[in-house]
């Protein structure tokens, strides 16, 4: 179906690259235009739960992107002052075969490039898409200094300030969430368990994860202050700010903390799902048209699955326009489902006064009573294999 149709994708992250290799593989020609001047991520982690890796492993690179990362064993969620255990959930009781890994961006972006390329995909850096006109027969792209390009189909893949959904006409406001976060890693000399750890407490938590061997920590830390607007990751901030916004935090994460030399600070604002994914020739994935809080790691995981289900679609589907209706028919319910329990976890992570007492009590008690209940209730999210269905 795909057999030497031109298709441009417009940013090499991780929705656009994963896309471009499930493209590549049934057969279409595929080119990615970056604005960046080579493919890269900002030096920090990822968390990629079975649902992501079950598409990473029908794409044939799971093995090699596990060979660069940490699997996950469990994911703790801890008392913000003194770091006591209140939930325990154990990543062995998702009833898949999938694994969860703990990756740093970088590794995981360059074994997809390396596929990606080997596919016979070309990928040129460099190229800042401003701008789109699209005809009966063909879509342009229009670059920044740089000539235009035609190609029978487009797949915008550029992120959370996506270009091509105004060029779609999807403006939208996004409205601030009053919270901020910070993302840091720190070298690690002695070894960790194989655990991601929530530390909660009031109107902020922070969370941590080996990589590498577990020869590097990854932090996220999120705070509700109102104070910073910026809504990308390459602004830098100092590390004392963060320090002094988990200072009562415990002791262990204080010891973390006193060791970041560079920090990374981003506004944290919800956006809409987008009510519509696609236009004449022009589809969107991954964060240019779902961005989320990543309060429930999930954005990269949306991202691969959209990219394998617009490619099986378009594989399938003669007509462009049925493909991406399809597409977006089996992708918008999910992705609201996962944005709204995304927001779900912000609330319920920051809690304040009796409603956080009761909630860890629950939390506590849950452990005991029925230690896989909590897991087993996001068997929607991380069981599902968008390749089989
Ligand atoms: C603190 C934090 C922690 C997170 N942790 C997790 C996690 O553990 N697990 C998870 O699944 N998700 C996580 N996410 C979400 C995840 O990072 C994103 O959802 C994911 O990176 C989105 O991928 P994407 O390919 O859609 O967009 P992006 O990764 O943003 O890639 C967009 C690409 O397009 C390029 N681009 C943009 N505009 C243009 C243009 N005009 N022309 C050409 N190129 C352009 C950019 O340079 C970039 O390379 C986290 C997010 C945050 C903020």
């Amino acid at each position: 179906m795909l057999d030497r149709r031109d298709i441009s994708i417009v940013g090499a992250g991780i929705g656009g690259l994963t896309a471009a290799l499930a493209l590549a593989r049934r057969g279409a020609k595929v080119t990615v235009y970056e604005r960046a001047h080579r493919v890269a991520e900002v030096g920090a982690g990822i968390q990629i739960s079975p649902n992501g890796m079950a598409v990473l492993e029908t794409l044939g690179i799971a093995d090699e992107i596990q060979d660069r990362a940490v699997r996950g064993q469990a994911i703790e969620l801890r008392r913000s002052g003194d770091g006591r255990l209140l939930q325990n959930l154990r990543i062995s009781a998702i009833r898949t075969n999938n694994p969860w890994l703990f990756v740093h961006r970088s590794d995981l972006i360059s074994v997809l490039h390396e596929a990606a390329v080997d596919a016979g995909v070309g990928v040129k850096c460099n190229h800042q898409v401003v701008g789109a006109e699209q005809s009966d027969a063909a879509v342009t792209l229009q670059f920044d200094g740089r000539q235009d390009e035609a190609s029978d189909i487009v797949i915008g893949c550029d992120g959370v300030r996506s270009t091509l959904r105004s060029v779609i006409g999807l403006e939208e406001t996004p409205a601030f969430t009053g919270q901020s976060a910070w993302r840091a890693t720190v070298p690690l000399d002695s070894q960790t368990p194989a655990v991601a750890r929530v530390y909660m407490g009031p109107g902020r938590h922070l969370v941590t994860y080996p990589l590498r061997d577990g020869r590097l920590m990854n932090i996220v830390a999120v705070c509700e202050k109102s104070d910073w607007h910026e809504e990308r990751w390459d602004v830098e901030d100092n590390p004392h700010n963060m320090r002094s916004a988990f200072s009562y935090f415990a002791p262990e994460v204080r010891a973390l903390l006193s060791r970041i030399e560079s920090v990374h600070r981003w506004g944290l604002f919800k956006h809409p799902v987008a009510r519509r994914w696609h236009s004449g020739r022009i589809v969107l994935l991954g964060d240019a048209v779902h961005p989320t809080l990543p309060f429930l790691a999930q954005g990269a995981c949306m991202a691969i699955e959209d990219a394998w289900v617009l490619a099986n679609e378009l594989g399938t589907t003669s007509e462009i326009s049925a493909a991406f209706e399809a597409y977006q028919d089996r992708r918008r319910d999910r992705c609201a489902r996962i944005v709204a329990s995304a927001d779900r976890n912000a609330w319920a992570y920051h809690l304040r006064g009796p409603m956080r007492f009761a909630a860890q009590n629950i939390l506590q008690i849950g452990k005991k009573l029925a230690p896989n209940a909590a897991i087993h209730s996001l068997d929607w999210l991380y069981t599902t294999d968008v390749t089989k269905s």
